[in-house]
């Protein structure tokens, strides 16, 4: 009838305008590709990240890829105990910018996850009441988006460590191969060290043990998180000490007035506090890596340890396997340093390390215009803390030492446990092989 050939003509016109809407707006009609976001709360600051993959092929090995990142302006979350509403609005710049990358027609089916790390950990200690504000109110500004919001939790230092180790070996295409690669990844609260080794079975310390099935392999990690021994913790700790206010981890000339208050409010420093201190005191540099390293290793406790072998304040390390990969403020600092080519053997970069450390004040200010003070007066503490960390805390030699690689991102991904966290929440690793042929297990 001509009314059946007119609806079929107007449908047909419908269906071309709206495939020419899309094409000219470069979109396709269903996006090729589905999403998830991730927000770590790390203890200086958020970071959120988006990923993505092939809408029809979730399950294939290395398929997920970062997209954008976006870094949240101002501190941690855990900086805002004192006005927690502040720490959801913080947010709100990042939200607003995922939801121009992440296509509309997905929003809605988007994970959004946001994972706290040892900041938040220490602020838990410390004032319980304060850190559940906190996450109220990041949870009810991200509820506020129009992704699909799955929380807002505390990792433990375990998972920290083990969705790191993930994360690195995902994006390596490691997961099929007999040999991983170890995770050391170092923030400013806590610090992580995560690999496999074979004289590990996980009876000697089941605390550090995480076993994962993936991809039809099984793989039992050794991870350690230290708590207090990310690298703003442990400048606290050892500013903290005896006589250290004339401070050869900061460069001659450097002095500034700090305040006890702010030095000592940590539960990492806390037990250090004299019972009575004026309100400043003044921090001058004196420029020596030798004195700084046994400054840092008195942070350590090597009197203890009830297991075969320790690394330090008596816990329990296996021998270690590399290679390695070490990221977040390793490769920071390491990068600004020019000490990333660990082919440069280790007794090379501590002469390197020296000389920085002695250079004046005022001359590395010069060299190095731009960089944000705090940061560019810390390195030298900060590269002797990674070096004395290393060695002295995990036992690299200099021949284990050539095998890390201080690296921020492989193939466009960050290294950090936001990857490793989705791929386990959303299933995206199956335990078993796919179709592929497995390679024979060690
Ligand atoms: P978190 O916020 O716990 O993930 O820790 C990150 C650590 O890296 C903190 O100690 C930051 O101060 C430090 N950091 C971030 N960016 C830089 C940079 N460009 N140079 C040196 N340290 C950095």
């Amino acid at each position: 009838t001509p009314l059946t050939i007119f609806i079929a003509v107007v449908g047909v016109i419908a269906i071309v305008a709206l495939v020419t809407v899309a094409v000219l707006q470069n979109k396709p009609l269903i996006p090729k590709y589905k999403y998830g976001i991730v927000l770590d709360a790390g203890s200086s600051h958020t970071a959120m990240y988006i990923y993505e993959w092939p809408a029809e092929k979730d399950n294939n090995t290395g398929r997920v890829e970062q997209t954008h990142s976006c870094k949240v302006k101002g501190p941690g979350i855990s900086s805002y105990a004192s006005d927690p509403k502040k720490a959801g609005q913080s947010l709100q710049v990042c939200m607003k910018e995922a939801e121009r990358f992440v296509p509309s027609e997905r929003h809605e089916e988007t994970p959004l996850y946001l994972g706290a790390t040892a900041g938040m950990r220490l602020l838990n200690i410390e004032n319980s009441t304060a850190s559940d504000q906190v996450f109220q109110a990041v949870s009810e500004s991200l509820q506020k988006s129009p992704f699909s919001f799955q929380g807002a939790r505390i990792l433990s230092g375990q998972e920290e460590g083990a969705f790191g180790w993930v994360t690195v070996n995902y994006l390596d295409d490691r997961l099929k191969q007999v040999c991983t690669t170890g995770a050391l990844d170092l923030g400013g609260a806590s610090t992580q060290i995560s690999f496999v080794s074979d004289a590990f079975d996980g009876s000697e310390s089941p605390n550090n043990s995480v076993n994962f099935r993936l991809y039809g392999n099984d793989y039992n990690l050794y991870t350690h998180s230290f708590l207090c021994y990310g690298k703003d913790q442990v400048l606290r700790m050892a500013l903290s000490g005896p006589g250290s206010i004339s401070d050869p981890c900061f460069h001659n000339g450097y002095s500034e007035s700090k305040n006890y208050m702010t030095l000592y409010n940590s539960p990492c420093v806390s037990k250090r506090k004299p019972v009575s201190s004026p309100a400043d005191f003044t921090h001058v540099g004196k420029g020596n890596f030798y004195q700084c390293q046994e400054l840092v290793k008195s942070v350590f406790d090597f009197t203890q340890c009830k297991y075969t072998q320790c690394s330090f304040n008596g816990v329990y390390q296996p021998t270690l396997q590399g290679p390695f990969g070490a990221f977040s403020a390793y490769y920071f600092v390491m990068n600004f340093l020019n000490l990333t080519d660990t082919s440069v053997p280790l007794q090379s970069v501590k002469e390197a390390l020296a000389r920085y450390c002695s250079t004046p004040w005022e001359t590395i200010k010069k060299q190095h215009p731009g960089i944000k003070l705090k940061y560019l007066a810390e390195y030298c503490f900060s590269g002797t803390y990674i070096l004395t960390l290393l060695t002295e805390g995990y036992n690299f030699t200099s021949e284990t030492f050539s095998k890390i690689r201080f690296i921020k991102q492989i193939k466009g991904s960050d290294a950090g446990w936001t990857l490793g966290y989705m791929l386990n929440l959303t299933n995206m690793i199956p335990a078993e092989a796919p179709d592929t042929p497995l390679l024979p297990h060690a």
